[in-house]
């Protein structure tokens, strides 16, 4: 009997700088088969970023389009860009047994949760205000102003981390990752990733 998993939608956020590409980059490398979910930004691309991959980089005109076109399962304003995640590619890839992460802010979370409400939804919190400041100012990719904005971001983000089902905080890169791999393998054996199995093994007895 073929057993059919449906994919696990892993949908994790993050105040800006606590931590959730490493910890998610490492993810990708400990389970390959991941698929991303590669979202649309009005952004301009960071420097090593790559259309397509991370990224679809389009201008304002074009996401107003594909937002009217109801393109996006979700869309949100953050630090003044737009992103949205494509939806008919996501459902494609989860019907597919495909699992994928969704690197998305928590207006997207929101949103996403109501049309993909079996996702598995993680918050990852820097373990204080001072050592948020820091990382964003380590990582060298933001101006002062943009990371002024973003510390003040972090607070609203915080404040609505109670929809999320698993929380970890990002003290101890190793520990934090260890909880993100396991919150993802206990989430593959969740009853709602096998549609019609129970169903298939009973068939068996005949009855
Ligand atoms: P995000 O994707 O959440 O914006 P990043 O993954 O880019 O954040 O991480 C921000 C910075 O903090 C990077 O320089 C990264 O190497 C560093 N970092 C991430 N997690 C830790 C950790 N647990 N301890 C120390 N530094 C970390
Ligand atoms: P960055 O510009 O640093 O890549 O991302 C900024 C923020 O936008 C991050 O919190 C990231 O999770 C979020 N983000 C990226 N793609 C999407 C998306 O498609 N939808 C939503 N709502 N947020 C996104």
């Amino acid at each position: 009997m073929k057993i059919k998993r449906t994919g696990v939608p892993l949908v994790i956020s993050a105040p800006s700088g606590t931590g959730k590409s490493t910890l998610i980059a490492r993810l990708h490398q400990e389970f390959p088969a991941f698929a991303f979910s590669v979202s649309c930004t009005t952004r301009p691309p960071r420097s090593g970023e790559i259309n397509g991959k991370d990224y679809h980089f389009v201008d304002t005109n074009e996401f107003l389009r594909l937002r009217d076109q109801h393109f996006f399962a979700e869309w949100a304003k953050v630090h003044g860009n737009f992103y949205g995640t494509p939806l008919q590619v996501t459902k494609d890839l989860l019907n597919a047994g495909k699992d994928i992460i969704f690197d998305i802010d928590v207006q997207g979370a929101r949103q996403i949760k109501k049309s993909l409400p079996q996702g598995c939804f993680v918050f990852v919190f820097p373990p204080s205000f001072a050592t948020l400041q820091q990382r964003l100012y380590a990582r060298d990719t933001e101006t002062e102003a943009v990371i002024s904005q973003r510390m003040d971001n972090a607070y609203q983000e915080i404040q609505q981390c109670d929809m999320f089902d698993f929380w970890i905080i990002n003290d101890v890169l190793e520990t934090a990752y260890k909880e993100l791999s396991s919150i993802y393998q206990a989430a593959k054996n969740r009853a709602i990733q096998y549609p019609g199995f129970k169903n298939s093994l009973l068939k068996m007895w005949g009855r």
